[in-house]
C-alpha cells in the first residue's frame, strides 16, 4: 500500500490594508499563503505551487485565490515572495536521490568485487550457486593446479537472498565430496549467473 498525495502547509500570513470586498471594512482582511507539496508516506517530495485564502475578521467572508481582486492578487504575489522558500518540501526527493546514487555506487562496487573474487579463487570463498532454479552454497576448500575444489551444501533454498539461512540452520551440512572445477571457468559461471554471489 502506497500512501501518497498532496498536502499544503501555511508559510506566511499578513493583515492587508485593502478593504474587505464584502463589508468594506479596512484592515480586517487576513491573508494566508500556503505551499502545496507532493508527499509519499507523509515525506515531502517536491513543492507544487502556492495557494492562498483571505478571511475578513469582521464579516468572516473567506475568499480563495481564484476569487481575489487584482489588489488582493498583488498582495498575494508580494507575500508569497516574502514567504519561506520551504526547501524542506524537497526532503523526500533529496533522500531518494542520495539513495539512488548510493545504491548504484554500492552495486557497482559489488560487481567489481565479484569479478575480482572470481578471477582469483581463494580457500573459504563461499559461492551462491544456482541449481535447477534453487540456490545452494559451495565452499572453496582447495585451489590447486588451476582447479578449484568445492564442497556443496546439501540443502537448497528458493531465493538467493535467503541462502545464508542454509548456513545458520545447517552449518555443517557441506558434502564431503570434492567437486573440481577449472579455475578459469569461475568467471564465466559468474557471468552467466550460476554463481550469483561470492562471500569472502
Ligand atoms: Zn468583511
Amino acid at each position: 500500500m502506497i500512501i501518497y498525495g498532496w498536502k499544503s502547509t501555511g508559510i506566511g500570513q499578513a493583515q492587508i490594508p485593502e478593504p474587505c470586498p464584502n463589508c468594506s471594512t479596512e484592515n480586517s482582511v487576513q491573508m494566508h499563503v500556503f505551499k502545496k507539496y507532493a508527499h509519499v508516506f507523509w515525506i515531502p517530495l517536491f513543492p507544487f505551487g502556492n495557494t492562498a485564502v483571505t478571511e475578513c475578521d469582521h464579516c468572516k467572508q473567506v475568499l480563495k485565490k481564484n476569487e481575489f481582486s487584482p489588489q488582493f492578487k498583488e498582495r498575494y504575489e508580494r507575500l508569497k515572495e516574502a514567504s519561506a522558500k520551504a526547501l524542506w518540501t524537497w526532503t523526500g526527493t533529496a533522500l531518494f536521490a542520495v539513495l539512488v546514487v548510493y545504491s548504484s555506487f554500492a552495486s557497482g562496487k559489488h560487481q567489481e568485487e565479484l569479478k575480482t573474487f572470481a578471477a582469483e579463487p581463494q580457500i573459504n570463498d563461499l559461492y551462491t550457486w544456482k541449481i535447477d532454479g534453487e540456490y545452494t552454497l559451495a565452499k572453496v576448500v582447495q585451489v590447486a593446479n588451476d582447479t578449484v575444489y568445492l564442497q556443496f551444501h546439501e540443502y537448497s533454498i528458493n531465493k538467493s537472498y535467503k541462502v545464508n539461512r542454509l548456513l545458520s540452520e545447517h552449518p555443517d551440512a557441506f558434502s564431503a565430496d570434492l567437486v573440481g572445477i577449472p579455475s578459469d571457468q569461475i568467471p564465466s559461471l559468474v557471468a552467466d549467473d550460476t554463481i550469483s554471489d561470492i562471500d569472502r
